[in-house]
């Protein structure tokens, strides 16, 4: 299995927690950069033809911002210069303050039949304390477009004076409103970006807070039948994203855009973080790579179990031989013996167990040694 991400690096406005890789004041570059970001398909074309691609996502930034017809014809290369499985999963990332009857109905016949929903918090307040374009109503009218669709929407946790009531109008907000999937994350208030003043102010939910209210989270989500697949990832019956679990189960992706990463041939590289970088190296006929790493079999070993140990299938006894030819528990020994009371085992695989999973940094930084 492997994937295709794309980036569209463009935003209406810069939220106050963002460290992404996106340009609001430069949306007017959109067309020049689309033009661009074909050409970096056109370039690799050649060196993927051996691949079929199962999964394409579209993220950002705001993919949903600029004209869908470029997102149209994104796809359209893509299936021109690379060759996609019979019923891919393509997902586009939308913020619910961008949406249109006309942008949705482009996308589906584009091929996109998978849609992810920046809701973050159903409290107007903290919508606009993030920073946010959107408010509850723009989400509904947004979900009330994708009625019968695949569709997931984003909450986020550790917001300014969030209440475990918050979190459950978020939550009952976006299940009621149709989505299929949820995504319910911690903030991380990141040194540089304005809210990191709230944080250094002590106005941040502290991390004991978080973890109680991911807890609450989860319960009501569980009552709602959305069960949890990997630590931030919860999902009805056949509604897990093939994209994601791709890169939960160390498969190859190849990135297309400005700060896109790709991994392939047991090579991790990054594309440039610049926009001017990047758009002038693709249009002189380069790959916009700024860095490039062969992963060494001790760190793809432990990319393996930390990568499985983030979700409930855990790590495959079998996948980890066939991978690398040795027991996973004895290439990890001392790590498996001071962690073993935190997991569980079912069909061949070890799993941390639910009630630890939130917790799987401490867990798994025993294996990072
Ligand atoms: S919409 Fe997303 S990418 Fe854009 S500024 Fe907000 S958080 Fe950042």
């Amino acid at each position: 299995m492997a994937g295709i991400y794309l980036h569209i690096p463009f935003c209406k406005h810069k939220c106050t927690y963002c460290d992404f890789t996106s340009f609001p004041d430069r949306l007017s570059f959109a067309e020049a950069y689309m033009a661009c970001l074909y050409k970096e398909i056109e370039l690799r074309g050649e060196q993927l033809g051996s691949y079929t691609f199962d999964t394409v996502y579209f993220g950002g930034g705001t993919p949903s911002v600029i004209d869908p017809t470029y997102i149209y014809g994104a796809v359209k290369q893509i299936k021109r210069r690379l060759r996609l499985s019979k019923n891919p999963e393509i997902t586009i990332e939308m913020n619910p303050g961008t949406v249109s009857e006309k942008k949705i109905a482009v996308y589906k016949r584009a091929g996109v039949n998978r849609f992810s929903v920046g809701l973050q918090t159903a409290i107007d307040s903290q919508l606009e304390n993030l920073g946010r374009i959107h408010n509850v109503r723009d989400y509904l009218y947004c979900a009330s477009l994708l009625k019968g669709e695949n569709f997931s929407a984003d909450v986020m946790l550790g917001l300014k004076g969030q209440s475990k009531e918050d979190v459950r109008k978020t939550i009952e907000i976006a299940a009621e409103s149709g989505a299929k999937h949820i995504s319910m994350y911690a903030l991380t208030p990141e040194d540089g970006t304005p809210i990191y003043t709230d944080y250094l102010n002590g106005e941040l939910p502290d991390g004991d807070e978080v973890a109680r209210l991911y807890d609450y989270g989860r319960t009501l989500l569980k009552e709602k039948g959305f069960s949890r697949y990997e630590v931030s990832n919860f999902a009805k019956k056949g509604f897990e994203s093939k994209h994601n679990l791709n890169y939960w189960k160390r498969g190859e992706y190849i990135g297309f855009g400005v700060s896109a990463s790709s991994f392939m041939c047991g090579k991790r590289f990054t594309n440039t973080f610049d926009l001017d970088e990047y758009m002038k190296c693709v249009l002189s006929g380069f790959l916009p790579v700024i860095e490039s790493e062969d992963v060494k079999e001790q760190d793809a070993k432990f990319e393996f179990v930390m990568l499985a140990m983030r979700t409930v299938y855990g790590v495959n006894a079998e996948e980890y031989r066939k991978a690398f030819g040795s027991d996973w528990k004895e290439d990890f020994r001392d790590a498996y013996r001071k962690t073993s009371r935190y997991l569980e085992e079912e069909n061949g695989a070890t799993r941390i167990k639910d009630e630890y999973l939130y917790v799987q940094n401490q867990i798994l930084a025993e294996y990072m040694n």
